[in-house]
Formats: structure tokens, sequence, C-alpha cells
């Protein structure tokens, strides 16, 4: 079965910087299990995968406009140090999850503290990253009508989140 919308793919994958540098990868024996077409992956990733099968193995260069986007100075803002009252010992370099207005949780990290003020950064850590993918495909079925209905996959049946 070749991989196309409405089925679910479990990859093995090696992801690398540029320079070599490991930045991530899936646990040995324990694929990634994604629902295809969802837009559960990164565009650059998920469109060079349409139409590989199991067993496949592939490379993928993902430039950053098809993968996490550039960096955007409007995602890089200065709180009050006051926000962050119920923290000790705050510094930069840890993560919070912030709140829109519509209620929706963003990764943030401390990128620095000047006095009073703590400048959080919303980019993902990856943006403006070329990522380079070394994927194998380890399996592909169709997706159950209730993956479907949630919009991503549910490993080995077990109801995740
Ligand atoms: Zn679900």
């Amino acid at each position: 079965m070749n991989i196309a919308d409405k089925r679910v793919v479990s990859i093995h994958y090696t992801l690398t910087a540029a320079d070599g540098e490991l930045i991530d990868r899936s646990a040995e024996g324990e694929p990634l299990v994604y629902l295809h077409g969802a837009g559960n992956l990164i565009p650059g990733l998920e469109s060079e995968l349409t139409g590989k099968g199991a067993g496949d193995a592939l490379k993928v260069v993902v430039a950053p406009e098809q993968g996490y986007g550039m960096p955007s100075d409007d995602l890089v803002q200065r709180v009050p140090r006051e926000a962050f009252g119920g923290v000790e010992d705050l510094q930069a370099g840890m993560r919070f999850e912030a709140t829109d207005q519509q209620g929706n949780a963003h990764p943030v990290v401390i990128q620095e503290i000047e006095g009073d003020e703590v400048v959080v950064n919303g980019n993902h850590p990856l943006a403006g990253h070329t990522l380079h993918f070394d994927v194998t495909i380890a399996e592909v079925r169709e997706a159950t009508a209730e993956e479907l209905e949630h919009g991503h996959a549910h490993a080995d049946g077990q109801h995740h989140h």
C-alpha cells in the first residue's frame, strides 16, 4: 500500500541540521505514526512521502519555508517580569507556554532578562533551519473512521491525547 491521504504511516527518521548535528530521531523500535494529508507533518516532508511504500528509504532536504518557517520578530516580545511572578530563579533558556487571546497555548523560550523586563521568543526552535531527514517507511495502513474524525493517528490502538 502506498502513502496517500487518509492513510496512517509509520516512519523511522533521523533529523539532522545542515552541519550534520543530530536534532531529533525516532526512538529505536518506536516509529513516528501519523495520519497522512492532515497537516501533521511539516509540508516539505509530507509531500515527498506521498506515493512511497513500506520498506522505502529516502533522504529529504526541507527548506525553512517548507519546514518551520522563518523566525519572525513579531514573535519576540518584552513582558514585565511580574508576569512570571510565581517562578523562582528565572533564567534565559527556560521554556513556558503562553496563552493567546483565543486561548491557544504556544511554547515560548526566555531569550534574555533585562532588569524588570523579560524577552520571550515564540519562534519554533527550528524556524529558519534547513532540515535533513533520513526516513525509512515501516508501515502504511488505512486510517480508522475514528482517526479520520480526530485528524490524527492512534498508535497501536491506544488513545493518547
Ligand atoms: Zn484521537
